[in-house]
């Protein structure tokens, strides 16, 4: 559905704002694109909706590109910019109406418009004025002006910036149903947002990509098994003997934790090396059994944090 090829931007200066991003979503998917501030998002965004040119490179959107072709490719996005262009002095069936004339709509108008305000549940307040909508309905409303056409594509930025945590909630839900109708990106800084409504995630860093990943496989793009947490019976003194002398092991550290009549033991090794087999082989020579061991550091958010600082220092050495 969307296909992004060899993308530069730069501002002007030298610095790359986008520097060599390819990537592709296929139709139906929900893509979080996901990045510190000033990784190039906001730039990327633009480009695809057609906002922004670019310095080389292409993106392609349902087979159109977008800069060839810049109206055929709008009419197959929709967009929810970090600031809702709303109108505050219009109620928002007026608003509403003036995006469908804008867009150039053709569907049956009031029928469509009911549609829209239904699917992102704001038919109760069609005949308010916005400026007196909380800001999680005024998001609302800023969603349905991006559905209006039924694009194909829908691009959100931030878009529960600002709101409460309920209202944060009842967008993502929101996202998550239109996500099953439309293909979706969700361009954010929050973890927690990709994590909670997207199937894929794209992580760029400094105008590039660091991963391109289903969510449950970006903890194999860091090859770093280093630090477990063992929960061992045994003499406390003993096991940490033993397990400082595995190969591989640099550290071990009793933690305050324990499991049942087991102590937790903080294990860290070489870089490069996997020392679970050898702590398995000492516990079970000298009779310590493990009831559990659990790899740490490998949630999303020590994994983001691990990739944009690998980056980061890559981007140093360059
Ligand atoms: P993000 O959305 O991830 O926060 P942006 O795409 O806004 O990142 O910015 C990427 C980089 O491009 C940043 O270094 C930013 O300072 C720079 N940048 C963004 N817009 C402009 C502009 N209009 N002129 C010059 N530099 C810009």
């Amino acid at each position: 559905m969307i296909q992004v090829e060899h993308l530069v931007k730069r501002y002007g200066g030298t610095a790359f704002a986008l520097d060599d991003v390819s990537f592709e979503i296929g139709e139906g998917e929900i893509v979080g694109l996901l990045g510190p501030n000033g990784a190039g998002k906001s730039t990327a965004m633009n480009i695809l909706t057609g906002y922004l040119s670019t310095t080389s490179g292409r993106a392609v959107i349902g087979g159109v590109d977008i800069l060839e072709n810049p109206l055929a490719a709008k009419k197959m996005i929709g967009y929810l910019p970090e600031q809702p262009p709303v109108y505050p002095d219009m109620t928002v069936t007026e608003y509403l109406r003036f995006v469908y004339e804008l867009k150039g709509c053709s569907f049956p108008r009031d029928r469509h418009l009911a549609d829209v305000m239904a699917a992102v549940k704001i038919t109760d307040v069609s005949q308010r004025l916005i400026r007196n909508l909380s800001k999680g309905y005024r998001q609302r409303v800023g969603i349905a002006q991006a559905l209006i056409g039924d694009p194909k594509v829908i691009i959100f930025d931030e878009p529960t910036v600002g709101l409460d945590p309920k209202q944060i909630l009842e967008i993502r839900n929101l996202i998550r149903k239109l996500g099953k109708a439309h293909t979706v990106i969700l361009s954010t800084h929050i973890l927690a947002e990709v994590q909670s409504v997207c199937e894929r995630i794209i992580i760029i860093n400094h105008g590039r990509i660091i991963a391109n990943e289903r969510a449950e496989d970006l903890a194999r793009v860091i090859e770093d098994n280093t630090h477990f947490r063992y929960a061992i019976v045994g003499d406390k003194t003993a096991v940490v003997a033993g397990l400082r002398g595995v190969q591989g092991v640099k550290s071990v550290t009793p933690m305050n934790e324990r499991e049942g009549d087991a102590a937790c033991y903080l294990v860290e090794g070489a870089r490069g090396t996997d020392v679970r087999r050898g702590v398995f082989r000492v516990c079970s020579e000298r009779n310590f059994p493990i009831l559990s061991i659990t790899t740490v550091g490998d949630d999303l958010e020590s994994i983001f944090i691990r990739l944009v600082d690998r980056s980061d220092k890559e981007t140093k050495s360059r």
